[in-house]
């Protein structure tokens, strides 16, 4: 007799915007009812590509990577990068859906902010990181608006913001060199006049993703500047000439990483590239400032995206799969682990989604004195805040396949790999932390507002569980400001800043949380967000721990 072996039902995913009870919630919440019900079919159908189309050539081109091919056959140096299927389609996509234009359109006042971000988080997990471009692109975009540059504006942005196949562009953001993508006042690309008076820059690029972009920011030393970040210019690059050829610039090779291997991320020579200044001949750190704050806006909200797909298909499978005589989602201590990773997600959503809230508000002169302070703090806060949770995340997603969780051709491993990049590029949580504490530093009035917007919320809140989640959230904020103002050393003071800055990020979010889950009760009578709320409050908030310094640098160096 022929023994049929058990086959498991592999894991599904419906619509991943009819699917997802947290985002409804938000935007039922946030947006006015006409613009919800314009936006919406847009949504439905980004979440029916998300859940299936997109998915299923996600999971059929896992093989599929990005190919450079430095020559062609007759010898010349072309340097031209294949992107994979998905990509190709996912460029188009992001084009048609508007993706980066949906936001400078501003058809929807400062909630365009929002639906262009809604649209993104529903696009990412099912992109293969195309979203990469797309953050540069936008911060492109917002770097050259605020430059006040308009010979650049004229000429790059109509291209960044274009929903025309033919006419979109998308950028590259240049910073990191070997020398150091932390500390990039170290880098070594020289910028040298020509005498007809053009900018030619010659370096070393080390990881610069999507190079199949057309354009670029950089940085580069105009010779005879001084050194350090102030030294370092802002530059314009267009990748090609009118002939397609690129200009001076050698891809010498693209990065073998460890996750976002269809992202074509490639160590250039720039060998006299031609560049414009894009404002001014020095300052290019500072310059730069609102690329970085649209990507790190980017990675935030990207990262909840990829908690919520991990959970979306760890919750299908476990209810498929069965153990010891029932499916895992009856398995009291697989619900319970699946739980604490939901009140995660829902914590990452409502942070990002409250930076996205305030950059609408921002770009639309809606802002009050007191959200422009927290903002100036929270870019750093959430970047780094969900950046780590979505990691600790997506390595919990695949423990709950068991070993399918390990195997590639699930299309699971990619999750977690996926995920390792977000604490590390755009500044990696140490950065982010440091940059936090100067602006801390700078003035007092960021930590205040942040704290005062924390009373605010919790003072409406009425349900006793939600009013005892609130005072953990709370406490732990005003025990940031107590231990700040007790440190005298300026060592033990940095040597906190991740405490701080994580325990600052997981309070706020806890507290958008507790709020988002009393409007819930009261308008949707529905307690699931009550129960992310108390849950996320007893999974640590209060980081903050006095340091020994000496112990710490022992422990460190082994010594
Ligand atoms: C897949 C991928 C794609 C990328 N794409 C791009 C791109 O398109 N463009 C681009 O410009 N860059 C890109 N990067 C580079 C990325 O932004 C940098 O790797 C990152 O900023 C860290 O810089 P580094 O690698 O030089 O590490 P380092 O700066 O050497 O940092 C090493 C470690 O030291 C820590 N550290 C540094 N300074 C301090 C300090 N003062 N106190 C405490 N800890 C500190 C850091 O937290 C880190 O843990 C990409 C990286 C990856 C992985």
């Amino acid at each position: 007799m022929e023994i049929k072996p058990f086959n498991q039902p592999p894991p599904e995913l419906g619509n991943q915007y009819k699917d997802d009870r947290v985002l409804h919630s938000y935007l039922k919440r946030n947006i006015p009812a006409d613009i919800f019900q314009q936006i919406e079919p847009s949504l439905t159908e980004m979440g029916e590509l998300a859940g299936g189309e997109l998915y299923e050539m996600q999971l059929a081109d896992r093989l599929k990577e990005p190919v450079l091919t430095q020559w062609n056959a007759w010898g010349e140096r072309i340097d031209h990068i294949e992107v994979s299927p998905l990509w190709k389609k996912a460029e188009e996509l992001a084009v048609k859906y508007g993706l980066v234009a949906a936001a400078y359109e501003k058809k929807f006042d400062r909630y365009s902010r929002i639906y262009q971000f809604a649209l993104s988080y529903l696009f990412h997990p099912s992109s293969d990181v195309y979203t990469c471009p797309l953050a540069m692109t936008d911060g492109a975009a917002r770097t050259l608006l605020q430059s006040g540059n308009q010979e650049l504006i004229d000429r790059a942005v109509p291209h960044l913001t274009s929903r025309a196949p033919q006419q979109s562009w998308t950028s590259g953001q240049w910073m990191t060199e070997s020398t150091g993508g932390s500390d990039v006042g170290r880098s070594e690309t020289i910028a040298r006049q020509d005498q007809d008076g053009q900018w030619r820059l010659y370096g070393r690029k080390w990881f610069t993703s999507a190079t199949s972009s057309q354009m670029a920011l950089t940085l580069a030393r105009p010779e005879g500047n001084g050194s350090g970040g102030k030294g370092l210019a802002l530059f314009y690059v267009e990748t090609r000439d009118s002939e397609g050829r690129l200009q001076n610039i050698l891809v010498n090779r693209l990065k073998d990483k460890l996750g976002t291997r269809k992202v074509p991320t490639a160590e250039l020579t720039l060998n006299g590239t031609p560049a414009q200044l894009v404002m001014g001949i020095a300052n290019g750190v500072a310059n730069i400032v609102p690329m970085l704050q649209m990507t790190r806006t980017w990675n935030s909200v990207m990262a909840a995206a990829t908690m919520r797909r991990g959970i979306a298909i760890a919750r299908d499978y476990a209810r498929k799969r069965e153990a010891f005589g029932a499916p895992l989602s009856r398995q009291p201590l697989h619900v319970e682990t699946l739980a604490g990773l939901q009140a995660e997600f829902e914590a990452s959503f409502h942070l990002s989604f409250y930076l996205v809230e305030l950059i609408g508000r921002e770009e639309n002169s809606q802002i009050s004195e007191e959200q422009v302070q927290i903002l100036r703090l929270l870019t750093s806060i959430a970047k780094l805040t969900t950046g780590r949770q979505a990691v600790h995340v997506a390595s919990e997603v695949l423990e709950a396949f068991g070993g399918a969780g390990y195997v590639e051709d699930t299309g699971l491993p990619l999750l977690l790999r996926d995920s390792q990049v977000l604490p590390i590029w755009e500044g990696t949580t140490n950065v982010l932390a440091l940059d936090m504490l100067r602006a801390l530093n700078k003035d007092n009035s960021a930590l205040e507002a942040f704290i005062h917007e924390i009373e605010q919320r919790l003072k409406s809140v009425s349900h006793p569980k939600l009013k005892k989640a609130g005072k953990i959230a709370l406490d732990a904020a005003e025990h940031v400001q107590q231990w700040l103002a007790g440190q005298k050393e300026r060592k033990l003071f940095e040597a906190g800043a991740r405490r701080t800055a994580l325990t600052l990020g997981r309070a706020l979010a806890l507290t958008l949380l507790i709020d988002h889950a009393q409007w819930s009760l009261d308008n949707e009578n529905d307690a699931r967000a009550l129960a992310a709320a108390k849950r996320f409050a007893m999974s640590g908030i209060d980081l903050i721990q006095d340091i020994n310094f000496d112990e710490a640098f022992i422990l460190a160096n082994d010594q």
